[in-house]
């Protein structure tokens, strides 16, 4: 018996070259689990990883924006302070050229009319200006505006004669 038992287990025990075959076999095993699962570890990070790495993409936006040097915002709100005031000066400054060309009489120290009758426009009518107060006399004429999506060339607009146009009309009669 105690002579039987090693030969039946020697009959399970491998040979060497079984067991060579099997420890080549155990680590090809071994090898392409490892494989698998670096493999499904790997598409597992990347997929986490997809939207982050697709938000840190640069896009031409995002080029831009970085680009962009740093305002503080204080100079941002003086700017608006100081383009403000800008404005109203403007607005002003129009305001006080427009009365003072209402209330000018267009009239020279001689007592003559100090308009001067401006000709060769397209729309072949005549303009004046007047030599005191530079205002532009004009008719009823189309001007261009600002361009917009559907004007590329400008947006034209009717603008309603000047206040004084008459006068150009008479200086106009008696050339
Ligand atoms: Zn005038």
């Amino acid at each position: 018996m105690s002579t039987e038992q090693p030969k039946e287990n020697r009959s399970f025990a491998p040979s060497p070259e079984a067991l060579g075959a099997q420890t080549a076999m155990a680590a090809a095993d071994v090898k392409g689990l490892v494989a698998a699962a670096v493999k499904e570890a790997v598409a597992g990070v990347f997929s986490q990883l997809g939207p982050l790495l697709e938000s840190m993409a640069i896009t031409p936006e995002k080029l831009r924006e970085a680009n962009k040097p740093y305002k503080d915002p204080a100079v941002i709100a003086r700017e608006l302070r100081e383009m403000l005031i800008w404005k109203e000066d403007e607005a002003e400054a129009r305001r006080q050229t427009e009365e003072r060309q209402n209330a000018c009489p267009h009239i020279d120290n001689n007592g003559r009319s100090s308009v001067q009758l401006v000709h060769n426009f397209p729309d072949r009518q005549p303009r004046g200006i007047c030599a005191k107060c530079h205002a532009y006399i004009h008719p009823r004429e189309w001007r261009i505006g600002a361009p917009d999506a559907k004007h590329p060339r400008g947006v034209p607009f009717l603008v309603e004669p000047h206040r004084h146009y008459q006068i150009v009309m008479q200086l106009e009669s008696q050339n």
